[in-house]
C-alpha cells in the first residue's frame, strides 16, 4: 500500500477525475481512490440484487433448500465468502481448494462436490474439469439430440447455447453447472414427450394391425400374421423387433395386394360370364317368342283350313320352327354348360392360386409352426448382425441347438405332440432370450439363436440358462407332462468369418455336446 494520508489521496483523486475527464460519480471516485491508495476496490455489498438471485433459485430438493437458506443468511451478514460457498454448493461445486489452481484445470473432488440434491456420494479419486471433460459433455448432448426430435425450437436453441458454452477454450464451470441444471430440467420434459409419442405411435400401430385382422377374418394366414405383428410390436421395443414388424407388414401388404388383384380378376370374369348369360337368355326368349307367334299363326291357319292340303304346309312350318327352337335350346344349354364349366375351372384356379400364395407367403421369412425365422429369415438376420459386428466391433455369438431324442418323442407320443414340443421350445426361448436376440428354425428340430453384443462365455451362459429354464417347464400331451432337453453348440464370430461358417462351427460343437451325453452346451 502507498503511504499517503487520506486527505492527500482524496485531493489526488479529484485531480485525476478532472485530468481523465471522468464524471464525478461515487463509482468513479471510489475506483480512482482505491487505485491511488493501492488497495483493492471494495464494491458496496449488493444486498437487494443478491436477494433477487437467491429468490429466483429453485428449491425443489432438500439440498437446494438448505443451500438457499445458507445463501440468504450469508447475504444478511454481507458475507461474500458465505455467498460464494452457498452458490458453489448449490451448483454442486466445492469451494476452491486452498492451493492456487492450475489455469484451465479446476481441481474438483467429486466426493466433496456432490450436487446439492445428492445425499451420499461414493468417494472416488478427483478428476480434473478439463476443457476435454466439457467437450465430452457437449458430445454427449449432441448424441442425445436426434433422439429428442427437432420440433421444439427453444429446446434446440438451448442445447446449442449449452454446447457452445461447453466448447469454449476456458469454460466457466459454475455458469455451466447452472446451465446444465436448467437444461436437465427441460431435457426431462423433452424425453418424457418422446416416450409419450413413442407409446402413442405404438398404440396407433396396434390399432391399425387389429383393424387389418378384423378386415381379413376369412384369411387364416393373415390372421396369423397380424397376431404375430401385434405381439412383435408390444413393448419393450428394439430395432430388431421393429425390423421384424416391418418385414411382416411387408408380407401382409404383399398378400393383401395379391388378394385384391385376385378378387378384381374374379369379379371381371364373373361380369363377363353374366353378360354372356344375359345375352343368351335374351336370344332364348326371343326365339321362344318367335316360336310362340309362329305357333299361334299356325293354329289360326289350321282353324281356317278347309282341306288337308292347306294344313300340310302349316304343319311343315310348325315342325321346322320346332326343330329350330329345339336346336336353339340345345345350343343355349350347351353354351350355359360350357360357361358353368369355365366358372368351376376359374374357381379351382383361384383356390389353387390362393394356396400357392399362402405357401409362398409363409415361406417368406417365418416358420409356420413356431413363428421363428425360417432359413431365409435367418440368412437376412445373420447378414444384418455380421455387418453390425464389422461396423461396431462388438462380439456376436451364434448358438445351434438340437432337441435330444426327438425321434423317440415323436414315436412315443405322436407327430402332433412333437409339433407342440417345437412350439414350446420356441416360446420358452423367446421368453428367456433378450429382445435383441434372434431365434430361427434351422431344420426339423434344430434352432439357431443369434446373440449380439455377446462374447463366447456369455453366449454359453445364455444357452445354459435356457436349458435350465426348459428343464423346469413341461408341457402337456393329453394328461402326460412332457419335458424336453437339447444339446447346443456356441461359436463366437471370428474376424473375417462368415455368419454361415460360424453356424457350422456351432453345429460341430453341438455334435460334441451330443457325443458327451446330450443335454449340455459346448463352446466352439
Ligand atoms: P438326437 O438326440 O441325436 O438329436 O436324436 P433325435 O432323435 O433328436 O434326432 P434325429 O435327427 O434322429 O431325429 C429328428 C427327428 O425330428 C426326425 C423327424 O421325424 C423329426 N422332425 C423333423 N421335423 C419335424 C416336425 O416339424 N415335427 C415333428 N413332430 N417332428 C419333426
Ligand atoms: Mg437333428
Ligand atoms: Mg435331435
Amino acid at each position: 500500500m502507498i503511504d499517503k494520508k487520506p486527505f492527500e489521496i482524496a485531493r489526488e483523486t479529484l485531480k485525476q477525475l478532472t485530468t481523465r475527464k471522468l464524471p464525478p460519480t461515487p463509482g468513479n471516485y471510489q475506483s480512482i481512490y482505491s487505485e491511488i491508495a493501492g488497495v483493492p476496490m471494495e464494491h458496496p455489498f449488493p444486498v437487494d440484487r443478491l436477494r433477487d438471485i437467491a429468490q429466483a433459485l429453485p428449491t425443489k430438493t432438500p439440498g437446494q433448500q438448505k443451500q438457499c437458506g445458507l445463501l440468504e443468511s450469508a447475504i444478511n451478514h454481507m458475507n461474500w465468502e458465505g455467498v460464494k460457498n452457498a452458490l458453489m454448493a448449490y451448483g454442486g461445486f466445492s469451494p476452491p481448494a486452498p492451493a492456487a489452481p492450475v489455469p484451465g484445470l479446476l481441481p474438483v473432488d467429486i466426493a466433496k462436490t456432490a450436487p446439492a440434491e445428492t445425499h451420499s456420494t461414493p468417494v472416488v479419486s478427483a478428476p480434473a474439469l478439463t476443457p476435454e471433460f466439457f467437450a465430452q459433455i457437449a458430445r454427449m448432448i449432441e448424441y442425445t439430440l436426434p433422439a429428442l426430435g427437432h420440433d421444439d425450437e427453444r429446446f434446440l436453441e438451448q442445447s446449442n447455447t449449452l454446447i457452445k458454452a461447453l466448447r469454449q477454450s476456458n469454460p466457466d464451470a459454475v455458469g455451466i453447472k447452472l446451465m446444465l441444471a436448467h437444461y436437465g430440467h427441460r431435457l426431462s420434459f423433452a424425453a418424457e414427450d418422446q416416450a409419450e409419442i413413442k407409446n402413442m405411435l405404438l398404440k396407433l400401430l396396434q390399432l391399425i394391425i387389429e383393424n387389418i385382422s378384423h378386415l381379413s377374418l376369412d384369411d387364416t394366414w393373415l390372421k396369423g400374421q397380424t397376431d404375430a405383428l401385434l405381439s412383435a410390436c408390444a413393448p419393450p421395443l428394439t430395432l430388431r423387433r421393429l425390423d421384424d414388424v416391418e418385414q411382416r407388414l411387408k408380407d401382409v401388404i404383399f398378400k393383401q395386394t395379391e388378394a385384391k388383384a385376385r378378387a378384381t380378376l374374379a369379379q371381371e370374369e364373373m361380369r363377363r360370364m353374366l353378360t354372356t348369360f344375359v345375352a343368351r337368355l335374351a336370344t332364348i326368349s326371343e326365339s321362344t317368342g318367335g316360336f310362340h307367334t309362329q305357333l299361334e299363326e299356325s293354329a289360326r291357319l289350321i282353324e281356317q283350313a278347309k282341306s288337308i292340303t292347306e294344313i300340310a304346309p302349316v304343319l311343315r312350318s310348325v315342325v321346322g320352327a320346332t326343330r329350330v327352337m329345339a336346336s336353339d335350346s340345345q345350343l343355349a344349354r350347351d353354351e350355359l354348360q360350357g360357361m358353368k364349366k369355365r366358372v368351376e375351372a376359374t374357381e379351382a384356379e383361384l383356390v389353387r392360386l390362393h394356396q400357392e400364395l399362402d405357401r409362398v407367403s409363409l415361406q417368406a421369412r417365418h416358420d409356420n409352426l413356431t413363428g421363428a425365422l425360417n432359413r431365409q429369415g435367418l440368412d437376412e438376420a445373420i447378414n444384418r448382425e455380421v455387418s453390425n459386428v464389422r461396423r461396431k466391433d462388438t462380439p456376436l455369438c451364434v448358438a445351434l441347438l438340437d432337441i435330444d431324442n426327438f425321434k423317440k418323442l415323436n414315436d412315443a407320443l405322436g407327430h402332433a405332440t412333437g409339433d407342440i414340443a417345437l412350439t414350446h421350445l420356441a416360446s420358452v426361448a423367446r421368453e428367456v432370450m433378450r429382445p435383441q436376440d434372434t431365434l430361427a428354425r434351422y431344420g426339423g428340430e434344430e434352432f439357431v439363436i443369434l446373440l449380439p453384443d455377446t462374447p463366447l462365455d456369455k453366449g454359453i451362459e445364455a444357452m445354459t440358462r435356457l436349458q435350465r429354464e426348459l428343464s423346469t417347464r413341461f408341457f402337456m400331451a393329453g394328461t402326460e407332462k412332457v419335458l424336453i432337453t437339447f444339446s447346443a453348440g456356441v461359436a463366437q464370430l471370428a474376424v473375417n468369418e462368415s455368419g454361415m461358417d460360424a453356424i457350422r462351427r456351432a453345429d460341430q460343437a453341438m455334435y460334441l455336446a451330443k457325443r458327451a451325453g446330450k443335454n449340455r452346451v459346448c463352446g466352439a
